[in-house]
């Protein structure tokens, strides 16, 4: 086809590309909707024919499903009811009415901690949908633009379908001393390169995009402020994860290989984990649409303000997380025969107290959040962010102290296979067991749950993840730095102190 000619996928309309996603109802109603979407996907230097059956993949996509099963067993907890569409919608993808539908997110986002063990990769598309409410609004204010109507047509569809929709935010920012249109490569931030009559052509690439494959929708949007001069860079569109010009190429992660062994032992937590690829977007068509910001550059730091401040409460995701080591730790102490010694019961009563300390800022930013002009509720932006300092910090710490509960044996432990082996399995089973009672795999399976966490695949989730998702520490303490309001605090203190100031 001649290259001034698209093809007729390129350029399909909305109702084209929400043609294509069936409405979905269970968790194998997502399954199947990953299956057959022609995706470009690499993984170890090979195109794959179908991620979805891909042995490293499909612990992240179950973490995805078990939204959609939380939602079939626990309505209370993980639907609401969307005025948009007069029905009940899974929580995921329900607007910001009230500080309860954050605290309800916040309760939800635990349990699904919980469940999994692992970055269920959902809440990011949850935290794009919220933000571009009030963004969306605000533009049309100002610039008489229609991109709020936009959002809600694209709302009540995403709602009636019950889809996912991934967060395309970080761009790989090449040179940090130079703005989007200072770059030597003009496409190291992404950038709107044509315009036609029926929209709008996207080329540049999202890093670490969480859940990238695993969504059916990606939202792309700025990453950071913008000038006058990088007008082009200020673009926010919904584009299907199969729209012709996607490549992705999967992040490898700590240990993934061992899911390609057989057996399930030593992968710690065989049913679960994370995802993140790096998309690139090659000259990708959004229709006008799909188009929720098109050159309104002076809205980008607002956008990446308010998302930060939703998903920054939203890492109360790790307190789940916490919760299934907490109970790792204590599970081995019991295999171990220890669990009444005082100082090991005092490394769990730690371990609590700084998991709770992670989920007190997040519940509380959300029960302390303010009305935007569109209608919409927003974190309490300062302890959002304390949430998310804590979590770069505290799940270090809690991991610290379960490695320290699991003895050297976790790292030292011989393999699944010497354990299926006749002769090595009889040693093993022998000689690596703690309590009479307790079965010697049992202790290695819990073993292996600690290691997936604190070091292997889970790791990616449960640590670095914690670290840089959602802005790395730094990013958190600017936040702080300007929501402190340190003039206030010294005219209280000098007002104790006698000291006559103005009123
Ligand atoms: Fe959700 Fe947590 Fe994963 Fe972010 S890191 S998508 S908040 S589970
Ligand atoms: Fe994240």
């Amino acid at each position: 086809m001649n290259a001034a000619t698209p093809s007729p996928r390129k350029e399909e309309s909305a109702q084209q590309r929400w043609d294509r996603i069936p409405v979905l109802k269970t968790g194998d109603d997502y399954l199947a909707s990953l299956r057959g979407r022609g995706t470009r996907l690499f993984l170890f230097g090979e195109l794959i024919d179908e991620p979805a059956d891909h042995p490293i993949i499909k612990p992240s996509i179950n973490a995805l499903r078990a939204s959609y099963d939380l939602a079939i067993d626990d309505p209370e907890l993980a639907t609401a009811w969307s005025p948009l569409i007069n029905d009940r919608v899974n929580r995921f993808l329900h607007i910001v009415e009230s500080p309860d539908d954050l605290v309800m997110k916040n309760r939800m986002q635990r349990r699904m901690g919980q469940i999994t063990g692992t970055c269920f990769q959902r809440c990011t598309g949850l935290d794009t949908i919220s933000v571009l409410h009030s963004i969306t609004y605000e533009i049309d204010e100002k610039h008489g633009t229609h991109y709020h109507q936009r959002y809600l047509d694209f709302l009540k569809e995403a709602q009636r379908k019950n889809i996912l929709i991934a967060a395309g935010m970080t761009d790989p920012k090449g040179d940090r001393s130079k703005r989007p249109a200072e770059q030597s490569d003009p496409d190291m931030f992404m950038r709107v390169t044509r315009r036609t009559d029926k929209g709008i052509y996207v080329k540049g690439v999202k890093a670490h995009m969480t859940g990238g494959w695993n969504q059916h929708w990606i939202c792309v949007m700025p990453t950071m402020n913008l000038t006058e001069a990088d007008r082009d860079y200020a673009v926010v569109g919904m584009i299907p994860g199969d729209a012709e010009g996607i490549t992705y190429i999967y992040g490898r992660q700590s240990c993934d290989t061992r899911a390609m062994e057989g057996g399930e032992i030593d992968q710690g937590n065989a049913q679960y984990g994370g995802q993140e690829v790096l998309v690139y977007f090659d000259d990708v068509f959004i229709p006008h649409e799909h188009v929720l910001m098109d050159g309104e550059y002076e809205f980008a730091q607002d956008m990446v303000a308010r998302f930060t401040a939703y998903h920054r409460a939203s890492y109360v995701c790790k307190t789940g997380l916490g919760d299934v080591l907490v109970g790792a730790a204590a599970s081995i102490a019991e295999y171990n025969g220890l669990e009444k010694v005082s100082h090991i019961r005092d490394k769990l009563v730690e371990m609590v107290h700084l998991n709770e300390t992670i989920y007190s800022s997040g519940i509380a930013s959300s029960h302390e959040a303010k009305k935007m002009p569109s209608g919409i509720y927003m974190n309490d932006a300062m302890l959002s962010n304390v949430c998310k300092h804590n979590v770069t910090r505290f799940p270090y710490e809690i991991s610290r102290l379960a490695q320290d509960l699991a003895g050297g044996i976790m790292v030292t432990m011989p393999s699944e296979q010497d354990l299926e082996n006749e002769e090595a399995g009889e040693i093993i089973r022998r000689f690596l067991k703690g309590r009479e009672d307790i079965p010697t795999e049992d202790r290695m399976r819990i073993l292996r749950l600690i290691e997936n966490m604190t070091l292997g695949r889970n790791a990616v989730g449960y640590l670095t993840e914690s670290m840089h998702g959602a802005g790395s520490p730094q990013a958190q303490r600017i936040q702080i730095l300007r929501g402190m309001e340190v003039d206030k605090k010294k005219w209280h203190a000098r007002k104790l102190a006698g000291i006559r100031q103005e009123a």
